[in-house]
């Protein structure tokens, strides 16, 4: 076994050899012709020349010799329903959801949104996507109809793929009614939408032409096998929107073969989960986290995976680790946030179940703070692992790899770059790389490594701009803040930008401040993270209204804040919802009208606001004071 920074190193030195040895572990139809061309930077393609598919290598390729063995295990402790997919049948599964989709017309190249709840035809419409050579984009079902819109405009789907509802503590979510308003809020609504019907909403209005019953179609396909729709390895697989800093999310354009090969590789190097053994990540399949690993790398890999509706705590604390007990997870894949969620639980629910089958658990998408990660060491006694990574880049950019030198853990460090990454951490005003234990944007040395983005849907320009524009050198920016220690460990340190993260969902304050202006009776606004014990930070909405003496009737501020609040769930949906807003006179800005926004952000935290030498009118951080009572 080699070391870790051997490894590391022949991926940088010798990313053609490297490469070329990773790619060996999926199938091509057709073997790449080169590893890599980049010979128009920042683009870049792996394996120029090579024909595969995302859905033959995760169900097709292991029916000679896993067939009966669990691909997808399905627990929906809201329904109370437990499903477990050998190979063979979720081979079916999909071939019929295919079958239905091609006889909608649908071709290579389409765009498909779905936007479902975490059940197993969600995944059964994914892969039937690529099979066909589709592109989906997977929808979050907490965003609302707004959020819905933008995206059906810049992906102009051809199909949308929804149900009834989604569960959530044993109520309902209705979803089909939102699609209904997105489509009528949007400019290029799809042509037909697929319906799967779980009975959960009463009296659910129908288009008529338009809606199509998913279980109606499904069985006039029982028999179907459709072929296998081949790509070049670059061929777009996915769009991913994510939250930039504009109000307009950005599109992640995700390839085929190299996502295929990165994905694979690190089932390997990095989680360390063998073919037949499970894994087992709590996120949802509208993250970038549920499309790498609840979809594509355990099934890439010949492993189970599990897919979970419910929360952690219902019915009890215990759920997750009986899950882990009932299905002999290997590697479990969660938040810093489930787990303080988990943490304000009665311990006894940690010991309740036989969870030695356990080796590791990696934790991601926001800070991990230490108290959290020595309970929960403390508590299940096996390596607890940050790993850092971000939608853009499929798969994880730091972390430590036990499946080739396991390095010690240190407490509040994501660990190392990962293979393929060559990472640094630089200057914002000079660009130059900073000492180590010196604070930087930590940023990557382009090309990216196979799996990355490979452009922003439709807007090349935005995908230069917004990652490869921000110094002198052209390097990409992951828009944190890192520190570098003298022994080699990174540290993050939050965001540059006005991206927030609440609960480890990246969120933008700019689209938030869009839906709240949105509200008649305001006349501007600042959103800003303020730090959360559970959640890591939540967001906070400061408004100056267009007539302030709107709020001298009693009780006018309260209901004031909760129709603002309103209008962000009606137009985002409950996951952007402010946690609190606060009306002011005034907003600090800077002389040329610039939001000081980390000044508000120190405020509200009962910190000192920082440089103010730009600052307009110190009136306004009194108005800030005074509004959140410090
Ligand atoms: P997303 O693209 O929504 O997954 O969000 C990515 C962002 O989450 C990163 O740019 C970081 O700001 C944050 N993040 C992800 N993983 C970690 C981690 N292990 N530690 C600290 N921040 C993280």
């Amino acid at each position: 076994m080699s070391s870790y920074e051997d490894f590391h190193r022949r991926s940088i030195e010798d990313p053609e050899g490297f490469w070329g040895e990773q790619a060996q572990m999926i199938h091509w139809h057709k073997p790449p012709q080169k590893v890599r061309d980049y010979s128009k930077p920042p683009f870049c393609k792996w394996f120029v020349g090579g024909e595969t598919n995302l859905c033959y290598n995760a169900v097709d390729r292991h029916l000679a010799e896993r067939a009966n063995q669990p691909a997808l295990i399905y627990i929906s402790t809201e329904t109370d329903e437990e499903k477990v997919y050998t190979f063979a049948e979720l081979h079916r599964e999909v071939n019929r959801f295919a079958a239905v989709l091609q006889s909608q017309g649908l071709q290579k190249g389409d765009r498909v949104i779905i936007y479902m709840p975490m059940i197993a035809e969600a995944l059964f419409a994914v892969l039937a996507c690529v099979r066909l050579g589709a592109v989906h984009s997977v929808v979050f079902g907490g965003f609302a109809a707004y959020n819905l819109a933008v995206r059906i405009d810049d992906a102009k789907p051809k199909l949308m793929i929804t149900s009834d509802a989604g569960m959530r503590g044993g109520k309902a979510v209705p979803y089909k009614h939102l699609v209904d308003e997105s489509c009528s809020l949007a400019k290029f609504p799809p042509e037909k939408v697929i319906l799967i019907n779980r009975g959960l909403v009463k009296d659910m209005a129908i288009t008529e032409g338009r809606d199509l019953d998913y279980a109606t179609l499904r069985a006039q396909h029982m028999d179907a096998e459709v072929p296998i729709t081949w790509l070049e390895s670059n061929e777009p697989s996915y769009i991913l929107y994510t939250s930039g800093t504009t109000g307009i999310p950005k599109g992640v354009q995700r390839d085929t073969g190299g996502y295929a090969v990165a994905l694979a590789s690190t089932m390997k190097h990095l989680y360390a989960v063998n073919p037949g053994e499970t894994m087992f990540a709590t996120s949802d399949i509208g993250w970038v986290v549920g499309h790498s690993y609840i979809i594509y790398g355990q099934l890439i890999n010949g492993s189970a995976t599990i897919l979970y509706e419910g929360l952690p705590t219902r019915p009890d604390a215990g759920i997750w680790w009986k899950i882990v007990q009932d299905y002999k997870v290997r590697s479990m894949f969660s938040s810093p946030t489930a787990i303080r969620v988990l943490k304000s639980q009665d311990p006894k629910y940690m010991r309740m179940y036989d969870i030695s089958c356990l080796r590791y658990l990696f934790l991601a998408g926001e800070p991990l703070d230490e108290p959290t990660s020595r309970w929960i060491t403390d508590s299940l006694q096996i390596p607890v692992i940050d790993h850092y990574w971000q939608t853009e880049t499929g798969w994880p950019m730091l972390s430590y790899l036990p499946g080739v030198d396991l390095k010690p853990n240190r407490f509040g460090s994501p660990g190392f770059p990962v293979y393929g990454y060559d990472i640094k951490v630089i200057s914002e005003g000079t660009g130059e790389e900073v000492p180590r234990g010196d604070k930087g944007v930590l940023v990557v040395v382009p090309p990216l490594p196979p799996g990355c983005l490979s452009t922003v849907w439709g807007d090349d320009k935005r995908f230069v701009q917004s990652y490869f524009s921000s110094f002198k050198e052209m390097l990409y920016t992951s828009s944190d803040w890192a520190v570098r220690d003298e022994d080699g460990y990174f540290f993050i340190l939050g965001r540059t930008d006005d991206v927030i993260n609440v609960a480890g969902h990246r969120l933008g304050t700019r689209e938030i401040e869009e839906a709240i202006q949105a509200h008649s009776a305001v006349a501007e606004v600042a959103v800003i993270g303020v730090a959360d014990s559970v959640k890591g930070q939540v967001p906070v909405g400061f408004c100056r209204l267009r007539d302030p003496t709107l709020l001298d009737e009693p009780g006018a501020e309260a209901r004031l804040e909760k129709e603002v609040i309103g209008k962000v769930q009606e137009l985002l949906g409950a996951v952007a919802k402010p946690h609190r807003v606060h009306f002011v006179n005034a907003l600090p800005k800077t002389r040329s009208g610039k939001l000081l926004r980390r000044s508000i952000q120190a405020l509200a935290e009962g910190r000192d606001p920082g440089d103010l030498s730009t600052l307009d009118d110190p009136n306004s951080l009194e108005e800030v004071r005074r509004a959140v009572g410090h």
